[in-house]
């Protein structure tokens, strides 16, 4: 994705989409400092824009990588970015990692933190699945611990399991994997939260080891104001078979339903459908 056209922000100033490049001594490249937001425009306006750039200065702090951006200036950023290449519609990917710095090893004391942000048009991520409903594949990897990993981070490291369970799932003919995490609970897709129905009530799990996605958070919203009960808790692996319908949130994935979980099924059913609607709607609104 590096020849092409086009205008990145980085550290401060647009540049040409060829020259927005990095040194292969930069720290993040070996020990994965590095953290990122993934943002839509709709019409112009980025959805939750605000909310993503606190999500990143909050993970910069989280890898004691403080970004040097207040939330005003990368909203800016991102601003400038779609105006530069005349995006209404589009994926907008900010990320800020440890650089090159005197030395290399493992402490990024002396590496400067940098940013960047490029946009792109982008259509649906599960491609025909956001209709008929993703199959995914169970990963063999467990998302880890709070206490292993900050995991309320947006953080390249948390995504080393992510890119292996997906190539595996692709490998089997599935769009995408879901993890259980370390405790054997229902965790979430690779960049997705999960949402389940049973009997007109939704369980999603409880975001104590997974990205409390500002999707999920939006669409959880949602459906409270439906007067639809959302009970956010510990979700075995044996539940699964009694849930009707599923599906997917996050800002690349917006709502997707879910139509297959390894050897369990799920119907794209009427509530499935209407809190995929009313997100369509709210985003574009
Ligand atoms: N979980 C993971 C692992 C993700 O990568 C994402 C996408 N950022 C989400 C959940 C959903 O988060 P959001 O709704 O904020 O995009």
């Amino acid at each position: 994705y590096d020849d092409r056209d086009g205008m990145i922000w980085m550290d401060g100033k647009l540049v040409p989409w060829r020259d927005a490049n990095v040194h292969i001594l930069s720290h993040a490249l070996h020990y994965a400092s590095s953290v990122f937001e993934g943002e839509r425009a709709y019409n112009g306006t980025i959805f939750k824009s605000r909310a993503h750039s606190e999500r990143l200065l909050n993970s910069g702090v989280a890898l004691d990588m403080p970004i040097p951006y207040t939330v005003d200036e990368i909203e800016a950023a991102k601003i400038e970015v779609l105006q530069a290449n005349g995006l209404t519609d589009a994926y907008v990917r900010a990320v800020a990692w440890r650089g090159a710095g005197e030395d290399m090893g493992v402490s990024s004391m002396k590496n400067p933190v940098r940013m960047a942000v490029a946009a792109w048009g982008w259509g649906a991520y599960y491609g025909d699945a956001k209709m008929k409903g993703a199959k995914l594949d169970i990963a063999k990897w467990k998302r880890p611990s709070p206490e292993t990993i900050p995991t309320h981070a947006k953080a390249a490291g948390l995504y080393m399991i992510c890119t292996m369970s997906k190539h595996a799932a692709e490998a089997k003919g599935f769009s995408d994997a879901m993890f259980f995490d370390y405790r054997g609970y229902v965790a979430e897709a690779t960049g997705a939260n999960i949402f389940f129905v049973k009997d007109g009530e939704v369980h999603t799990p409880d975001p104590d080891c997974i990205l409390n996605g500002i999707t999920r958070q939006t669409v959880i919203g949602l459906l409270r104001e439906k007067g639809i009960t959302v009970h956010e808790r510990h979700i075995e692996p044996g539940e699964l078979e009694g849930f009707q319908q599923c599906w997917l949130t996050g800002t690349a994935a917006e709502v997707t339903p879910v139509g297959v979980i390894g050897d369990y099924s799920f119907e794209v059913g009427a509530l499935t459908r209407d809190i995929a609607e009313t997100y369509e709607k709210l985003v574009r609104a």
